[in-house]
């Protein structure tokens, strides 16, 4: 982040809706939106193309010396690059999911991915979504909101979009990975998933998507104080 830059940091479990809202968010304020989940996605479809166990961590850690993760914008959309291939098709996967949470607790897989994320937010005003933006990859970010909602209601979003998507799989399965996800993240030793200090929380339990968006934007409307 520059002095000229203003971000927006959104941090949450996985399936509380920050992408889609991020986006929405991002449109109606003319910023770009940063998907920081995709980028450890990548890494983690990286680790796993070439085999690799997430256990061994000292092989993780080589293999990132040997890949280029890169974000582009086409149409207004990110898409995420692994080593010049556009692999943005092929990161949503619950295999690819459980990979990156497990190779996102490796610090020199954070620390590989940190400058890019920065370098965004140093040269676009920016929503940016993940889980350590608001306490470790923007602290000055003008705007920082931790998105939540319960376990059940995250896993059945995650389940309508994969059924939506044609992929037969079922709800307990669903509800189990996200579970172990979150636990995962909230305890690792690098950057934890937690609200920041100045986090202001929004649970969207109760919320459909519209209601979500108009929370987020009184939010976002008083932290800028009209400067949108
Ligand atoms: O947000 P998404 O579900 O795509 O993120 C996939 C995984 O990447 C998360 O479960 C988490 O382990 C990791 N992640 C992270 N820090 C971020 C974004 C994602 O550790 N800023």
């Amino acid at each position: 982040m520059s002095k000229n830059t203003v971000a927006i940091a959104i941090d949450g479990p996985a399936g509380a809706g920050k992408s889609t809202i991020a986006r929405k968010l991002a449109e109606k304020t003319g910023y770009i939106y940063v998907d920081t989940g995709a980028l450890y996605r990548t890494v983690a479809l990286s680790v796993l193309k070439n085999g690799i166990n997430p256990a061994e961590v000292g092989r993780v850690i080589e293999h990132i010396g040997t890949i280029s993760v890169d974000i582009k914008y086409i149409g207004g959309e990110q898409r995420v690059i692994l080593n010049g291939e556009d692999v943005s098709d092929l990161i949503r996967t619950p295999e690819v999911s459980m990979m990156a949470s497990d190779t996102s607790a490796i610090p020199e897989v954070r620390a590989f991915l940190l400058g890019l994320q920065r370098k965004l937010a140093e040269e676009h005003n920016v929503v940016m979504d993940g889980r350590d933006i608001a306490t470790v990859v923007l602290p000055d970010a003008k705007v920082k909101i931790f998105l939540t909602a319960s376990p059940e209601i995250r896993a059945k979003r995650r389940y309508d979009e994969l059924v939506l998507k044609g992929k037969g799989i079922e709800f307990s399965d669903v509800l189990a990975d996200l579970i172990k996800r979150d636990e995962q993240d909230m305890n690792r030793e690098v950057a934890p998933l937690r609200p920041s200090e100045e986090s202001v929380i929004v649970d969207t339990s109760d919320l459909d998507l519209e209601g979500a968006v108009c929370a987020m934007q009184k939010v976002v409307e008083e932290k800028l104080n009209g400067e949108i």
